[in-house]
């Protein structure tokens, strides 16, 4: 298959990518590096730096290639950044989107593979979220890729644009070949931060909020491996090209763990102790979020190989002790 990927060198797409070209599919990746990395796209994959809102750009891709899929990455995702900035999510987020759909309805490319997130159900009373919970976004990031969802199921309806969109749970760990991995600059996410006190790169863990209604006061999160996540894409993929219903599947690994209970997981994993304080509640944040992941299941045949929390952070721990400085040093 010829495939597109947009924000194929981030850190999730750079993960997709590497399957894609496991599978021996032909990849082009568009990515404006932002936060992504060159060095984290997989030979032979294709990589063109650019703006997905850059529409000369994609129509000369789109000419060059006859795609037969696109996977759209290239967002902005940080709730805390989203709500001091939410021009700049519904922009790059929703305009980006848009363009990208015209051009691939200008080139009868009908098959998009959409990166989503758990953000989209804000706070809900529901313990295990299932895709037909309501969707009540609590931060513009959140509101960004609602809107960008409903967006593609329009385009579904008017221009037989098919789709499968992907509402990602909390994604953690990197490829077990050690080649690719996270690198934010700087990081926010939970797992990776953590790591980095064992890593001698911060002393303390500051915990945002341990006053919200979950088992010790601490926010919850289900964690889903991104070599699980990756596969997951992949069965997407192949479901559509199947000529299966366009629809939305909810990717996490079903298990909440509490803020405290990761830090208390990588001090054992590693053996050192990893000093805590307590902060403000982040602006933003649901208490919890915990996927039911029945349907993905179910439909796709999707099983998740890396269930146990010390997989994801074995293989986060390997990625950073071999690639202290991320991807800078990578040849
Ligand atoms: N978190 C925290 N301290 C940190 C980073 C994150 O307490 O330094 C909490 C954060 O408030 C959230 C959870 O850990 O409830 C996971 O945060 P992350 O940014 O990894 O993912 P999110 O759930 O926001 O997408």
């Amino acid at each position: 298959m010829n495939i597109l990927v947009v924000g194929g060198a981030g850190y999730i797409g750079s993960h997709i990518v590497k399957q894609l070209i496991d599978s021996n599919h032909k990849v082009v990746v568009l990515d404006n590096l932002q936060t992504g990395h060159a060095k984290a796209v997989t030979e032979p994959a294709i990589f063109i730096k650019g703006n997905v809102k850059d529409k000369p750009l994609l129509r000369n891709l789109f000419t060059e290639t006859s795609f037969d899929v696109v996977f759209h990455f290239a967002a902005n995702s940080s709730v805390e950044e989203s709500m001091k900035d939410p021009l700049l999510y519904f922009d790059n987020n929703v305009s980006g989107l848009i363009t990208l759909l015209e051009v691939m309805n200008e080139f009868a490319v009908k098959t998009i593979i959409f990166s989503s997130t758990a953000a989209v159900y804000g706070d809900t009373s529901e313990k295990v979220i299932t895709e037909d919970n309501e969707t009540i976004p609590k931060n513009p990031y959140g509101e960004s890729k609602r809107m960008m969802e409903k967006i593609i199921q329009w385009c579904h309806t008017a221009y037989d644009i098919n789709y499968v969109v992907l509402r990602y749970f909390n994604v953690a760990g990197a490829d077990l070949s050690g080649a690719i991995g996270e690198d934010h600059q700087p990081e926010t996410h939970l797992i990776p931060i953590v790591l980095e006190v064992p890593l001698s790169k911060r002393d303390f863990i500051t915990i945002f909020g341990n006053d919200y209604d979950t088992k010790d006061g601490t926010t919850v999160r289900d964690y889903v491996h991104v070599v699980d996540l990756a596969n997951a894409h992949l069965l997407a993929m192949n479901y559509l090209l199947e000529g299966k219903e366009s629809t939305i599947f909810n990717v996490g690994s079903s298990t909440g763990f509490s803020t405290l209970e990761i830090i208390n997981k990588v001090e054992e994993y590693t053996q050192k102790k990893i000093p805590v304080k307590y902060g403000n509640r982040r602006e933003g944040d649901p208490h919890s979020l915990i996927a039911s992941s029945k349907k993905i299941e179910s439909v796709l045949g999707w099983k998740p190989q890396y269930t146990d929390l010390n997989s994801i952070i074995d293989s986060v721990w390997k990625w950073h002790t071999t690639h202290p400085t991320g991807y800078e040093n990578d040849v």
